[in-house]
């Protein structure tokens, strides 16, 4: 089948006609994709900034696609359904899946056995699935777990936006900060996943909620999101925010991926404050902060996929988006081919206009 095929770290993705996927075994899905959006961290993997998957390697991990077959124990989906992947399956079996952290599960037991055939396979040689997933393709071979079933009815380009974007950023604020109503909130980055922790705050009733971006156009852009007000990042972006919330926020989140931003977030906390770091920064990048700041209760945390329990999560985000609470229509500003893609993601870096491409496949 056709998809699109990373072989060289830096060089652009070749499409291919003769990828194959195995049959599904016992707790497997055959999924015939409809949307797959392109996200940062798709980028950051073809730019090498992180490498813990052998190539040749299949990227996509914003999916959204219809079940062709199932394994012999799938019980939970049939053919026809539709469905969203996440990038965050669980076991259910281990200690974190127990304690209902499922979004870092240690995933024993959702792949293939080394000792089993590849899911993905080329010319006779396996081909590595990016986050057990693996969307820039006709088709993914997945963990049941890997998926949430949805309304048939709901517009799969944005199911497919649901599956990263929205689950990222809303969770950030959801699950992972706790956000509580009237507490101040500043974010950094007015992207896909910027702009839904803006969106996720106005609904949990944060007070100011401040966006910073490089970008006048994308920072005003988070107006219609929610932000109460907009800082152009130039270099005094902390003092700004120090100044226009009087000492500091409550809460600080770093959607951009980069050191720099990062220390920048957790500098403009209050006392007691916390700074959530949402962008995947490149891999083994260490952040330095001010060790004095520590010892007034501010805390720096990470958040994994917002700290989803995405069969939970994301049929909610898909209701509150059907009664006018999301803003993702003006979200999804481009439909491409997967022929385009790889050009469009390379764009990513440098688009002031495009919040979120998505493949559409038919
Ligand atoms: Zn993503
Ligand atoms: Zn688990």
């Amino acid at each position: 089948m056709k998809a699109l095929l990373l072989t060289e770290i830096g060089q652009p993705q070749e499409i291919i006609t003769d990828l194959d996927l195995d049959l599904p075994e016992d707790h497997e899905v055959l999924v015939r994709t409809v949307a797959c959006g392109l996200c940062h961290s798709d980028l950051h993997f073809r730019q090498g900034k992180w490498t813990n998957f052998p190539l040749p390697l299949v990227l996509g991990h914003e999916v959204s696609g219809v079940v062709e077959k199932v394994g012999s124990q799938v019980t939970y989906l049939k053919p026809g359904d539709h469905v969203v992947g996440c990038l965050t399956p669980f076991c259910g079996e281990c200690d974190n899946c127990l304690k209902g952290k499922m979004y870092i599960c240690s995933g024993e037991g959702l792949q293939r056995k080394h000792s089993s055939r590849p899911r993905l396979m080329r010319q006779g040689k396996p081909v590595s699935q990016f986050v057990n997933l693996s969307g820039f393709s006709e088709q993914m071979l997945v963990h049941e777990r890997a998926l949430v079933r949805i309304d048939p009815d709901f517009p799969m380009d944005i199911a497919a936006v649901m599956g990263c974007a929205v689950t990222t950023g809303m969770g950030a604020v959801f699950n992972t900060a706790e956000v509580r109503p009237g507490e101040t909130v500043v974010v950094f980055g007015c992207g896909g996943i910027g702009l839904n922790i803006i969106q996720a705050a106005r609904i949990t009733g944060a007070g100011q909620v401040i966006a910073v971006d490089r970008s006048a156009t994308k920072a005003e852009a988070a107006l219609a999101y929610g932000a109460t007000d907009v800082v152009i990042a130039d270099g005094t972006e902390v003092d700004k925010v120090m100044e226009m919330t009087s000492g500091g926020v409550d809460h600080a989140f770093e959607a951009v991926g980069i050191k720099a931003t990062a220390e920048a977030a957790f500098a403009t906390l209050k006392a007691g404050g916390t700074a959530t770091i949402v962008g995947l920064l490149p891999q083994g990048d260490k952040i330095s902060v001010d060790s004095t700041m520590l010892t007034f209760d501010r805390k720096l945390q990470g958040s994994n996929m917002g700290s989803n329990r995405f069969r939970i999560d994301i049929p909610r985000y898909m209701k509150m988006y059907e009664a006018g609470q999301l803003k993702l229509d003006e979200m999804v500003t481009a439909r491409i081919t997967l022929d385009q893609a790889d050009e469009a993601l390379v764009a990513l870096d440098h688009s002031d206009g495009i919040t979120r491409s998505v493949v559409m496949f038919d």
